[in-house]
């Protein structure tokens, strides 16, 4: 195997990788003056923005964290990437021809390259692709008719089929010099009596990440005799595939998402797909995976966050048990988001590809446009548990929403929680506000209502 990249070469990366442009994939920047610009840092937590770039320097840092480097150490940090493979990736892209030392020490990480594992997915994406037209995929084809999806729709987000024949996709990979070391790596084939595609017999969906690249895949059953049970199967982690973190449509709605400060999270690809064909381009959603800290991060840092908006994030949790219990534990979960949470129901509990199918895009952009705020469902789903015509039921109702409000930590928002909760139960909100003191006083939470630190947390 070769040695090291030339010097020269990696300077010449160094000089034509637009680090603006590379950041830009992963942050959201806006213009911060003096020829730099701004955003929010991808290295470490903070509601706004210190991580600055300035391109004619080719440089970045963050003054919250400390981080710094150019366009090769920005990427080897964000994507955990080597030296060599983080400077291969940006010579590709901006086509920069690498020569390597004659002998010299090799340092290429072990295992397959990422780069490799991105390109075998690009070559089966448009393998499954073209499979799509295959006579054997009459089901997907209908599935996706069933929908509303028509080829126009597929072709946008790439989906394809992937052949029953279990073999068919690694022959593909191979004869482009694939290996099966790569194959395996990159999570596309298995390795059993034979090299079997993981995804045979059923519709798949590419998952890219922000920049576009196809990182994983996910994969509905749609044969009555397909082997394996579960109607969704997803990439499982893998070098460039880490399901916390991964966002199906991310590459689609980024710019909107900026551009809006307004991310919609759905449930399904086809919810996905629903929303962005209807008009709301923000869609995104997790992969077999519930939405975590890490998903939040990742869709943070491409909201629209200057000047004190924080950006909304609208989920559309269905309105039955789980979707209520989904709520409570993100009001409970990370609150830096609870105010800039919002939930859309549609009626009779229908996702967006449903409302699509049944009532026309309008109605889909209707619901994102009907959403009410986290905090409002979350005590709704509280205090309906009670009976509001008891009197020991009001008071039921008063103790568990206070306990609730209670563990806001937001300072700010408590005495506006207290209130709405007031109006939900029907007392006076002097009592609420005194109920939710006890709670908090016994809890012995951190700083009592009117506590310091009103509106924030140390960055
Ligand atoms: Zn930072």
């Amino acid at each position: 195997m070769a040695g090291r990249i030339r010097d020269d070469d990696i300077a010449a990366v160094r000089e034509k990788a637009r680090i603006d442009e590379v950041v830009s994939s992963y942050v959201t920047l806006r213009n911060a003056g003096g020829g730099s610009q701004k955003g929010l840092c991808p290295f470490h937590d903070e509601k706004s923005p210190s991580f600055h770039v300035t391109p004619s320097r080719g440089f970045y840092h963050c003054f919250g964290c400390g981080e710094g480097g150019d366009v090769i150490s920005f990427l080897m940090k964000i994507d955990g990437l080597g030296f060599t493979e983080a400077v291969e990736r940006l010579a590709e892209k901006y086509g920069v021809q690498l020569r390597r030392e004659e002998g010299g020490p090799d340092d290429k990480p072990r295992g397959p390259q990422r780069r490799r594992l991105v390109e075998a997915h690009a070559v089966a994406q448009e393998f499954y692709a073209a499979q799509l037209r295959s006579p054997e995929a009459i089901e997907a084809r209908r599935f996706l008719d069933q929908r509303g999806f028509d080829q126009a729709a597929a072709t946008m987000f790439g989906v394809g089929y992937a052949p029953r024949e279990g073999e068919a996709l690694w022959r593909h990979l191979r004869d482009r010099k694939f290996t099966s070391e790569e194959v395996i790596a990159a999570g596309l084939v298995a390795m059993g009596r034979s090299h079997y595609d993981k995804f045979r017999g059923r519709l798949v969906w590419p998952i890219r990440d922000s920049a576009s690249d196809t990182i994983g895949f996910g994969a509905r059953r749609i044969h009555d005799d397909d082997k394996i049970e579960a109607k969704y199967l997803n990439t499982a982690e893998t070098p460039i595939y880490k399901k916390s973190q991964v966002l199906y449509g991310i590459d689609l709605a980024r710019r909107e998402i900026a551009r809006s400060a307004q991310a919609v999270v759905v449930e399904g690809y086809t919810d996905v797909m629903a929303c962005h064909l209807s008009g709301v381009g923000t869609a995104v959603a997790t992969c077999g995976t519930a939405f975590g800290d890490d998903h939040a991060r990742v869709l943070r840092r491409f909201l629209d966050d200057h000047e004190g908006t924080q950006g909304e994030v609208i989920f559309t949790f269905d309105g039955d048990s789980a979707g209520q219990k989904a709520a409570l534990k993100a009001f409970q979960g990370d609150q830096r988001f609870v105010s800039q949470t919002y939930i859309a129901v549609a009626p009779e509990g229908q996702d967006p590809c449903e409302l699509r199918i049944n009532s026309g895009d309008e109605a889909v952009r209707e619901l994102i446009a009907g959403r009410r705020p986290l905090y409002r469902f979350a005590l709704e789903s509280v205090v309906k548990r009670f009976d509001l015509d008891r009197a020991d039921g009001r008071i039921d109702a008063l103790r568990e929403g206070a306990r609730l409000v209670a563990s806001v930590r937001d300072k700010a928002k408590v005495d506006a929680f207290a209130r709405e909760l007031a109006g939900l139960v029907g007392v006076d909100p002097d009592q609420a506000r005194s109920e939710v003191r006890r709670v908090a006083g016994r809890s012995g939470g951190a700083g009592g209502p009117g506590g310091p630190g009103a509106s924030g947390r140390p960055d």
